[in-house]
């Protein structure tokens, strides 16, 4: 994966900077849709040699940072992380994006914390993909053992969610956005594609987003929709 774009600049919605890190590897790599997870390396110099290139790019042009890593924060080495604090206190970053795991929340505190004493506030994304605990734990192996988003939400901002999958509907779609947005900042929607796992995307639950569920919040400031994972400009090759 030596060749996939890192670096990219959303311009619409919430403008920022994005960088696709790699780390150690997710610890959970339980989620039976992904397999993003395999963007990793147990090299930590070497993944902070190439986290550093990337880092590198970034302008400060918004203030505003997400750094994303197929995986948590925390499977980020430690000198990977000492160079986000240089480059966003070199470059005026004030908010700074990062994705964690259920699994890793009692860490964000002190993350939160540690990026607080230089001005700049975080902001952590928790991919939920749907608030129907047995949809998710049961059939996506999610590992949020929780029911009641007010409580998955206590120490996360935004929310991924994951559609166009079998057995979802416009009515447990749209549930699924309003859930979002009534506990988090927002939304960021991901629609399935073809990976390597077993799980499929459904071709009549994709139609169905665009039909009845897209309309409804393209124009929302707080929901990103990403057709393709690609769509941030960030994975896929660059070839
Ligand atoms: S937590 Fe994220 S990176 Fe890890 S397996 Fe699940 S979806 Fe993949």
């Amino acid at each position: 994966m030596e060749d996939m774009i890192r670096y990219s600049v959303i311009t619409e919605k919430n403008p920022r900077e994005i960088v696709l890190l790699r780390g150690f590897g997710c610890a959970w790599k339980k989620c039976t849709f992904c397999d993003y997870h395999l963007d990793c390396s147990p090299d930590a110099a070497e993944n902070f040699a190439l986290n550093r290139s990337v880092l590198s790019e970034v302008t400060g042009q918004y203030a505003r940072l997400e750094v994303i890593n197929s995986g948590s924060f925390c499977d980020l080495d430690q000198d990977t992380m000492r160079e986000i604090e240089q480059v966003c206190a070199q470059k005026g970053i004030r908010d700074l994006h990062f994705e964690c795991h259920w699994m890793h929340r009692k860490e964000i505190p002190a993350l939160r914390a540690r990026f607080a004493a230089l001005g700049i506030q975080t902001h952590i994304k928790i991919g939920v993909e749907t608030f129907d605990r047995a949809y998710r734990e049961d059939i996506l192996h999610k590992g949020i053992g929780v029911s009641d988003p007010a409580v998955i939400s206590e120490l996360f901002d935004e929310c991924c969610l994951l559609f166009g999958l079998n057995g979802q509907t416009a009515a447990s779609m749209r549930n699924d956005v309003e859930t979002g947005l009534a506990h988090f900042d927002r939304v960021c929607i991901n629609i399935m594609v073809e990976n390597t796992t077993p799980i499929h995307p459904d071709p009549q639950v994709i139609a169905e987003f665009c039909r009845e569920i897209a309309p409804l919040y393209q124009d929302n400031p707080r929901v990103d929709i990403l057709m393709e994972n690609t769509d941030f400009g960030v994975g896929g090759s660059a070839q």
